[in-house]
């Protein structure tokens, strides 16, 4: 089977099957496609020969993953990896998705633009993997969701049909957004080629505020409610030994408060001012190209633990981590608060209690990591479920894309 597959593409393209494993299931064909018709190729051939395809980028998620019931071929994606098209003046950018974040931004910082993409380990994260987890990071209320910059891409449907939906501008009325359902899509409904994206300008000055602080303070909502207005682009806080890792001498309380200011340098004078009226002098503060690599390892901490479990809440002040606090409170917890995501490093020995102190509605659990779901979880509708089962199966009718939002696959 695998040989009439292997037939039908360059030998010149074969890869070492060993090195995409994922949990203990290693595929039995590795290829690496150089051009956008040898993935229509791969996926051709694979869909002719019945086979299980898992589309790779940087393996970052897929090393983590559960193993897809099927898994014959792994399609790595990392050598497209050209910018095809990068308009300063329209803050457009057009990529292969074999690019890396961290590649795309350096790219871009030259021109003073920001991608607003972030994702753990940059320097292998790529920009079709981050697209397909829809990814974000701390600043994901500046940034919006991956779904939100996303103008138009470029896939390969699992037949190995070539396909285009939106466009490399702003300004584009283009029926039904593809490109968007592909976000989150976790490679289980086309192979994203190439996608366009709206950029930023990059902040004429960041500056990050670190604070210390007490479970009491975390829980103070009187504190949090004379917090200023400020919108800053980013307020995450991290509870436990997690904070040791950040290129931040960290204050030895129990929790730390990362505030993160960006723009022009008059309004952040002002915010930072505001800030330390509400909150004190910072136990450290940081400004310039140092908070960016704060930022990224704040990012990397999601990747920090064996175990994790992420949830959403519309609560976004630090007092919403309350019903955390007399419980195990060992489990280091990383809340970025005004996007209401909540990572809690837990193992199977507390997941339940956390579970259940974060009951819905106020908390969703939305993702989990190294472990396998807990139980008893808040499944979708099970007409949204059967809904994107039919969407599913009109975009892969023969069921060749073997991964996918873990809820389609019997599980989380
Ligand atoms: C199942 C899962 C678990 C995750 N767990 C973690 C985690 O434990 N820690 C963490 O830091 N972040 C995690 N994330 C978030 C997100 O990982 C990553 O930041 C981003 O996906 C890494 O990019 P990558 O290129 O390494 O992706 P990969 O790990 O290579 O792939 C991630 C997903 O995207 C799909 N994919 C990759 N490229 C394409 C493409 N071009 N077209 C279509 N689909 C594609 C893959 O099949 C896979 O489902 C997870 C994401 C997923 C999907």
């Amino acid at each position: 089977m695998t040989s009439a597959l292997i037939s039908a593409l360059d030998p010149a393209r074969a890869a070492d099957p060993a090195r995409y494993a994922i949990a203990d299931a290693v595929p039995r064909v590795a290829v690496r496609p150089v051009t956008r018709e040898e993935v229509s190729e791969a996926l051709r051939a694979a869909t002719r020969e019945r086979l299980g395809v898992v589309p790779w980028g940087g393996g970052v998620a897929l090393a983590r993953d559960r193993a897809p019931e099927r898994y014959d071929l792994a399609l790595d994606l990392t050598a497209l990896d050209r910018i095809v098209e990068y308009e300063p003046e329209d803050m457009t950018l057009t990529a292969e998705c074999g690019a890396t974040l961290a590649t795309l931004a350096a790219a871009l910082a030259a021109r003073g633009q920001e991608l607003p993409l972030e994702a753990p380990r940059a320097a292998r994260a790529t920009l079709g993997g981050a697209l397909a987890a829809n990814a974000s990071g701390p600043r994901r209320l500046r940034f919006g969701a991956p779904r939100d910059r996303i103008l138009g891409a470029r896939y390969a449907l699992a037949d190995g049909t070539l396909a285009r939906t939106g466009g490399r501008v702003v300004k584009n009325v283009a029926g039904y957004a593809l490109h968007r359902l592909a976000c989150g899509s976790r490679g289980g409904l086309a192979v994203i080629l190439e996608a366009s994206l709206k950029l930023l300008p990059a902040p004429e000055t960041r500056v990050a505020l670190v604070f210390g602080a007490s479970a009491a303070d975390v829980a103070d909502g009187a504190r949090w409610a004379t917090f200023p207005r400020l919108e800053p682009a980013l307020f995450t806080v991290v509870r436990g030994a997690l904070a040791g890792a950040l290129p931040v001498a960290a204050p030895t309380a129990p929790f730390t408060v990362f505030v993160g200011l960006e723009d022009d340098a008059p309004r952040v004078a002002e915010q930072e001012a505001a800030c330390v009226r509400a909150l004190g002098d910072p136990d450290a503060r940081l400004e310039g190209e140092s908070v960016a690599a704060l930022w990224q390892s704040l990012t990397d901490l999601e990747d920090a633990a064996p175990a994790r479990l992420t949830f959403t809440t519309a609560d976004n002040t630090p007092e919403a981590l309350a019903p955390l606090l007399d419980l195990v409170p060992d489990v280091p917890v990383m809340f970025h608060a005004p996007a209401g995501r909540l990572h809690v490093f837990a193992g199977p020995p507390h997941v339940a209690a956390v579970v259940a102190a974060l009951a819905p509605p106020r908390f969703q659990l939305v993702d989990v990591a190294g472990m396998e779901p807990p139980e008893p979880i808040v499944a979708p509708q099970a007409a949204v479920l059967a809904l994107r089962a039919r969407i599913r199966s009109a975009l892969d009718p023969a069921g060749t894309l073997a991964l996918g939002p873990r809820w389609e696959r019997g599980g989380f």
